[in-house]
């Protein structure tokens, strides 16, 4: 039954070949031999199958552990060297008719406070975002056909790119709604969306249905389609995603690089993204009601996994997370977080009372976008807020060569550093800024071609003096 190229959900995640892939990956968790071909195959850089990815993340053998970690840390820096992009979900309406049993948003929620914002209150918080410094944004909603529909949406895609408050502007809109139509895919490309962002929430088909017993999200083909679908409507970018602790997390990491390599197969491009959330405390909802929750160690080896697995392939993680475990995963693959965050209706322009909650989760990290970038600068790392390669067309597979050809070093660093040196200038404190400007300055020999260095230094001196938005 299992093949990759088929259309159907049913087929490219084959429950049977999942299982056949566990059963493997668990009597060989001790097979040294084995274990090291895979890690010599990993170290070509050429990512892993499935399967052999399911054998590294059961591995049991410390040393050998110890050789992943370092492997992915290693992967990590020569694709994406040491930035790491920034950005911000903008929640735009909490209007759901789905039953989804994780998500205080589930329609039966009748308590939490139900807001939609209109086209003037996302003018507010994108202004606030804006005077925070964020370039780029996820923008997500409830799925509500008559509250939320799609024209609602792409008015919303609109407003937010049509704001310029000072110096500031959102560059890239990333989507993260619900699983929809070949046509609506057609129009958010239309409307210059970045990534649009699904998460599969379990790929276990029968609990799936149960986590999801009512609205249109419970259909399970449906769902696990729709980056089929995406692409089909002509966007090349598209973010997978699980939410861990609903099911074993060893399934859902196997099916999850076999959607991947599906998408690889069909449209001839992997997932842009990949993102790692976990369940929160939420409105009506106890983490501790799931099962299957995993402890950051668990996290840690999964996040180390994706990454040599898929080198190519983003990884997001947000503030459901807390400093200290970003600081532990971050290095092992993390390529973007986000910082700042609300997970409320209307949560950047006006801080919500208590009374009325309209939150999606408990946010862990709840440090300033100030905060989070002066702590990247002391981890070693150069937040970027970047967002030129879909601006410049470096969509998909374009996008992908870039990364394979070694040429981002010409193109990212750069960027990086000039976006940063107009986050440091507009929105930084002053002890924030000053760490950044040494960063930027040590960093500019790090730049391989001659030429391209001479420009952003030429580029950051006009930044110096009022002008924004260069790019590579
Ligand atoms: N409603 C859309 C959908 O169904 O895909 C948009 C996404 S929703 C606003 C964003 C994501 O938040 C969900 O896909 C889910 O994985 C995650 N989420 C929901 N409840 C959560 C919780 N209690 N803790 C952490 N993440 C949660």
């Amino acid at each position: 039954m299992y093949n990759a190229k088929s259309l159907k959900a049913e087929e490219f995640i084959d429950h049977d070949e999942v299982m056949a892939t566990l059963d493997y990956a668990w009597k060989n968790r001790h097979n040294e031999q084995l274990i090291d071909t895979i890690l010599e195959k990993a170290k070509l850089r050429k990512g892993l199958s499935h399967t052999e990815a399911a054998v590294l993340l059961d591995c049991d053998i410390p040393e050998k552990n110890e050789e992943i970690y370092a492997l992915a840390k290693q992967i990590k820096e020569d694709f994406y060297g040491n930035r790491i992009v920034m950005f911000a979900p903008l929640y735009l309406s909490n209007y759901c008719v789905n039953g989804c049993v994780y998500c205080p948003y589930h329609m039966k929620n009748k308590h939490i406070a139900r807001k939609k914002l209109t086209q003037e209150e996302i003018v507010k918080e994108v202004t606030a975002l804006q005077d925070m410094g964020h370039k780029r944004l996820a923008i997500e909603a409830g799925e509500d056909p008559v509250n939320n529909p799609i024209e609602y949406i792409l008015d919303c895609i609109k407003t937010i790119y049509s704001v310029k408050h000072k110096n500031g502007s959102i560059r890239r809109v990333n989507v993260n709604i619900a699983a929809t139509t070949v046509e609506n895919y057609h129009k958010l490309k239309e409307a210059g969306i970045g990534t649009y962002i699904l998460f599969q929430e379990t790929y276990h088909k029968e609990s799936y249905e149960k986590l999801h017993p009512t609205g249109p999200k419970h259909n399970y083909a449906y769902h696990t389609e729709a980056m089929d679908r995406a692409m089909d409507g002509g966007i090349d970018d598209v973010g997978l995603g699980v939410l861990f602790g609903l099911e074993l997390y060893r399934y859902e990491f196997t099916a999850l690089l076999m959607h991947a390599e599906h998408l690889e197969a069909v449209h001839g491009v992997g997932p842009h993204t990949i993102s790692v959330p976990r369940i929160k405390k939420a409105d009506d909802i106890d983490p501790s009601a799931f099962d299957n929750g995993i402890d950051d160690d668990t996290f840690a080896k999964i996040i180390a996994c994706i990454r040599i697995s898929v080198p190519y392939t983003g990884m997001i993680i947000s503030t459901r997370e807390s400093q200290a475990c970003r600081e532990k995963v971050i290095g092992l693959g993390i390529s973007q977080i986000s910082g700042g965050s609300k997970t409320s209706v209307g949560g950047y322009a006006e801080p919500e009372l208590p009374e009325e909650c309209s939150e999606q989760f408990d946010v862990s990290d709840t440090r300033t976008l100030d905060q989070v970038v002066s702590w990247l600068i002391d981890g070693g790392y150069i937040p970027s807020f970047c967002t030129a390669c879909y601006r410049e067309g470096r969509t998909g597979d374009r996008f992908m060569s870039l990364c394979k050809s070694g040429q981002i070093s010409n193109c990212c660093l750069p960027n990086a550093l000039m976006t940063l040196q107009e986050y440091l200038i507009d929105y930084a404190s002053p002890e924030t800024r000053e760490k950044g400007e040494k960063l930027i300055r040590e960093q500019l020999a790090n730049i391989p071609r001659e030429k391209v260095r001479e420009i952003v230094e030429k580029n950051l001196v006009n930044i110096e003096n009022g002008q924004r938005d260069f790019r590579f």
